[in-house]
This record gives structure tokens, C-alpha cells and sequence, in this order.
């Protein structure tokens, strides 16, 4: 039996100490434990890679906490539309759904798609359609309603501001307070197979059918044995711009960076020279790991069979 190791994020951003109550914090170390111990319990039982990120993702959809599942962010129009994406490094499997409305737990929708139909990436009211079909678990609008979410997005809801203009100084405001707060989790189980999932609600304010990098595979989620699974979370249009969670695998395979050096790569020069803000969490077929971010904050949190376990906030 070889090493095994889960990595988890809730999202990534201007996540300051001063901004932060005591009682916040201890919220949010709860929430990544309880979320890094149920995928770990999966790996310690020789339960597969892809098993135990949904275990660990489904937890923080279902924590109002993250911008994934339940907490999702308002849309322009005040409903919540949600994005999420897992792939399978062992055979390049992937399933992803955007613009999903009403399942209580995205992932698991994806994961549907991935295992139980013929195609990669549903959208929108046929995504929901499938979902109705295949049985999934749906929740009412209610359900997706908090008052910090609405309270964020009332603030905005009647200008632009949900534009990714980066020289829209409302917007940046909007960023630098109201964080990212996507989920994600990565993981190399014992028999050294990778998988990677990503779920979120997006930007708050988004309009037009808007779709970040969470669900575009090779964007915000990828996975392959012969290199990493990643894990993306931050300014989802720069992600998909930089292919980034592909470019780190790439750098990998043809270029023979270790896991740490290709993150370092992606996030610290190359997603920031178009201005992107944002982290990745990554393993590597070897249960090494990786987390990395340009920004202020990443809620993340790692457990591996060497017996290190650490959830942390801030850089
Ligand atoms: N990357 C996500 C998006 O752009 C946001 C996030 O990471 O919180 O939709």
C-alpha cells in the first residue's frame, strides 16, 4: 500500500486576520477539519480518490460557509446558478455541470455525468433535466437562501458590478471584500490514482449565463496519474485565459517540474502577470501535495498517511 494524501480549499482571496471574528474563524477550522476527515475516512478505508474529494466536497456544499451548494452566491436576477467539475486521473474520466439550479449538491451531479452518461459537460436546464432523471437530490429556493448571501449581493444588485472589468473600481471592492469562496478537494488514494472535483456558485451579480473556470476541465479542475490532480479557486476568467490547472500538469509531463515548482509557476508568474488572483491545491501520483496562492487568504486544509493534518487561512 503506498501513501495516500486528501488536499481541500474553500476558496481563495482578501481573507485578513483583522477581518475576521474569533468565532468566524473557528467556524470556518471546523468546517475544513470536518470536510479533510470525512475524504481521508475514505482513503484509510482503500476507498478510491474520487470517493473521498465528493465525501469531502459534499460537506462544504452543505455548509452555508462557502460559496458552493448550499451558500451559493445571487445571480444578477437573485436565484443561485451553479458550476461544478470532477475528473478521474486514472482514465481521464471527467463529468461537469454549469449553471445548475436547485441540486443540493453539485458534485454529485457531475459525478453523475461522469460515470452515468455518454458526454463531459451539462448546462443549464438540461443539466437539471438530467438530474431530475438520474434521481438526484434537489432543494427548494429556500434551501440556497442565506441572509449574508443576499446581503452581499443586495448591495450590488442594481449597478454593474458584476462585471470582471479588473479597472472597475467597484468590482475590485466587491473582490477584495466578499472573498471567492469556491470548494474544492484533490486527492491521491493508495493505489496511487488522482482525481480532483471544484464546485461553486460563482461570482455574485454574474449575469448572462456566466460560467467561471470551476467546471472547465483543464481550467479550474484537472486530473492525471502520469502527473497531478489540481484544484482551482480565484478570478475564474484569468484560470480559463491561462488554462491553469491543465498548464501545471503540462509543465509536469514535458518540462519535468516537481508538483510544487509547476503550481509556483502557474499561480505566482503566470496567473499573475494577467492579473489573477487566486490559489490551487495539487497532488501529485507520489500523495505529495501542494498549495499555493497569490492572494491574501485560501481556507485549505491536508491529511495524509504520513500523519500530517493542517487546516490554515491566511498566506
Ligand atoms: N473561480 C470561481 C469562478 O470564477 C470563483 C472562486 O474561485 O471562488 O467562478
Amino acid at each position: 500500500m503506498k501513501n495516500f494524501s486528501i488536499v481541500i480549499h474553500g476558496g481563495a482571496g482578501t481573507i485578513l486576520k483583522e477581518d475576521m471574528s474569533p468565532e468566524l474563524e473557528s467556524a470556518y477550522f471546523k468546517a475544513l477539519q470536518a470536510s479533510l476527515d470525512a475524504g481521508f475516512a475514505v482513503l484509510e478505508k482503500g476507498g478510491t480518490a474520487v470517493n473521498a474529494i465528493k465525501a469531502s466536497i459534499v460537506i462544504l456544499e452543505d455548509n452555508v460557509l462557502f460559496n458552493a451548494g448550499r451558500g451559493a452566491v445571487f445571480t444578477k436576477k437573485g436565484v443561485q446558478e451553479m458550476d461544478a467539475a470532477i475528473m478521474d486521473g486514472s482514465d481521464l474520466s471527467a463529468g461537469a455541470v454549469a449553471s445548475v439550479r436547485n441540486v443540493r449538491n453539485p458534485i454529485v451531479l457531475a459525478n453523475e455525468v461522469m460515470r452515468n452518461s455518454n458526454h463531459v459537460f451539462l448546462s443549464g436546464k438540461g443539466a437539471n433535466d438530467f438530474a431530475i432523471k438520474q434521481g438526484i437530490k434537489l432543494e427548494p429556493d429556500e434551501y440556497f437562501y442565506s441572509a449574508f448571501r443576499y446581503d452581499q449581493w443586495k448591495a450590488i444588485r442594481d449597478s454593474d458590478n458584476y462585471s470582471l472589468d479588473h479597472t472597475n473600481h467597484h468590482l475590485e471592492e466587491l473582490l477584495r471584500d466578499k472573498k471567492f469562496g469556491t470548494v474544492g478537494a484533490v486527492a491521491c488514494d493508495a493505489d496511487g490514482n488522482l482525481a480532483a472535483a471544484t464546485s461553486t456558485g460563482g461570482m455574485t451579480n454574474k449575469k448572462y449565463g456566466r460560467i467561471g473556470d470551476s467546471p472547465v476541465i483543464g481550467c479550474g479542475t484537472y486530473a492525471n496519474n502520469k502527473t497531478c490532480a489540481i484544484s482551482c479557486t480565484g478570478h475564474g476568467e484569468m484560470f480559463i485565459r491561462t488554462v491553469a490547472a491543465y498548464d501545471v500538469s503540462c509543465l509536469m509531463e514535458y518540462k519535468n517540474f516537481t508538483l510544487q515548482q509547476a503550481m509556483d509557476e502557474v499561480v505566482n508568474k503566470k496567473l499573475l502577470n494577467i492579473g489573477g488572483e487566486g490559489g490551487m491545491i495539487g497532488v501529485d501520483a507520489n500523495a505529495n501535495h501542494a498549495m499555493v496562492l497569490n492572494s491574501a487568504g485560501m481556507y485549505r486544509g491536508i491529511k495524509n498517511s504520513k500523519g500530517f493534518s493542517e487546516v490554515s487561512i491566511y498566506k
